[in-house]
């Protein structure tokens, strides 16, 4: 995911949502009436954990390290599969870690085991390089001497360090409160679906979420996520809502899309799309410049993502196959010299781009032309792949009074916010 930039916009019809978004309980209620900045009973800060309130594993290591260096506030535990090899009342400062075969080496120590944790108690924290992170670290190997680093956090911490790495930090409570119920979906939606197959349910960039632990937290994130405590976005018949993957981009640059061109999406309401959304023209990618990619990039890009591009033997040109019912583009045709032909979502060539270091596609809402050597791509709106919530135009509306509740009524039309705990 990405996000930030900042600005406002006019007042065009507000949608019906009080009745279709049902904030359950009475709790829920009140906080939903605190309102903007009046949550003032309540210190800024939470404490680390909450009672019932589920942990997140976030990876924190993009790719497979070959050393860590770790540290931690007052009161630690360090431990190898369970067992303590270390503590004190007092701080750990940095220790290098690194594995090698069947043992850690920790600072100069050698420790036979399979997994390491570091444990704090209370408001004290963990570190991971240079950053700080509430909860425990976990160190686990990925192979002979390669390590990953998974950060366990309650989910309401994580949120408030989500938020600010999300959203800019001058914007609006509501815009906060919408997108603490969007991120808190979307990370218990990986947890349930993903988290049970490996060691981590998130990552912490922006193919994930961008995290940036307790180091990243604001008094607005906090009062976001307060004020939101366990709220979720669900949809489904009556008695059967569930948790579904909450998807929301920078800004969609017009019209917000269907979940259809980023995944094969189950058509549901909250995620179809259409709405027309002017918000989010302050974006500086309301409208972006066009801008050409070299047909041989391309081919490299997709190679890198897809072992049969190689078949193509290059790249002849690229065709929109087809587009949204908005008119975006859903799916493309990357043909080659040899007429053979991958057949792919617009948004995935984006992305394989991106991955190679093209910064300046900024979404698939655009024009194709063939210029012989290069592609061109004009027209461009928006920045994401513009699916769920846009967040520079849930900032618009927060800034023409909105409550966070129809904010994601207008980007989720028939989704409930329903306390998950
Ligand atoms: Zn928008």
């Amino acid at each position: 995911m990405d996000a930030t930039a900042r600005h406002r916009r006019r007042r065009p019809d507000r949608p019906s949502v009080r009745g279709r978004l049902v904030a359950v309980g009475m709790a829920a209620w009140l906080l939903g009436q605190l309102g903007c900045g009046e949550d003032k009973t309540l210190a800024p800060r939470q404490p680390l954990s909450h009672q019932g309130v589920p942990v997140v594993r976030v990876l924190l290591t993009a790719k497979p390290a070959v050393s860590a260096t770790i540290a931690a506030g007052d009161d630690y535990h360090l431990l190898a599969d369970g067992r303590t090899i270390s503590q004190s009342k007092g701080a750990l400062p940095s220790l290098k870690i690194t594995r090698k075969g069947d043992r850690w080496r920790v600072g100069r120590q050698t420790v036979p085991a399979r997994q390491l944790a570091l444990k704090v108690s209370g408001d004290s924290f963990v570190r991971f390089g240079r950053t700080r992170y509430r909860g425990e670290l976990h160190l686990l190997p990925v192979d002979e001497d390669r390590i990953q680093v998974v950060n366990h956090v309650d989910t309401e911490s994580y949120l408030a360090g989500v938020l600010p790495k999300e959203l800019y930090g001058g914007w609006s409570l509501a815009t906060y409160r919408a997108q603490a119920v969007a991120a808190r979906s979307f990370a218990l939606f990986h947890r349930a679906r993903f988290g049970p197959r490996r060691p981590y349910d998130l990552g912490a960039g922006e193919a994930s979420q961008v995290y940036g632990g307790m180091d990243a937290e604001t008094d607005t994130s906090w009062s976001a996520v307060r004020q939101t405590h366990g709220q979720v976005l669900t949809y489904g018949a009556p008695g059967q809502e569930k948790v579904f993957l909450v998807q929301y981009s920078s800004s969609c640059g017009g019209v917000v899309n269907g979940a259809g061109v980023i995944r094969p999406a189950n058509d549901i309401e909250p995620l179809r799309g259409g709405q027309t959304c002017s918000d989010c023209r302050p974006s500086p990618r309301y409208r972006w410049p066009t801008t050409r990619i070299s047909k041989t990039h391309i081919y490299e890009a997709l190679q890198a993502v897809y072992p049969s591009a190689r078949d193509l033997g290059g790249v002849a040109t690229v065709r929109i196959k087809s587009r949204t019912p908005y008119g975006r583009i859903m799916w493309i045709d990357v043909i080659g010299p040899n007429r053979k032909k991958l057949t792919i979502r617009g948004e995935d060539l984006r992305l394989a781009l991106l991955r190679t270091g093209v910064k300046t596609l900024y979404s698939m809402n655009c024009r194709l032309r063939d210029l012989g050597k290069q592609i061109e791509f004009s027209d461009g709106r928006g920045n994401g792949h513009g699916v769920g919530m846009c967040q520079w135009g849930a900032e618009g509306k927060a800034q023409r009074g909105w409550t966070s509740q129809e904010i994601l009524g207008f980007y989720y039309p028939g989704a409930n916010i329903t306390p998950h705990y």
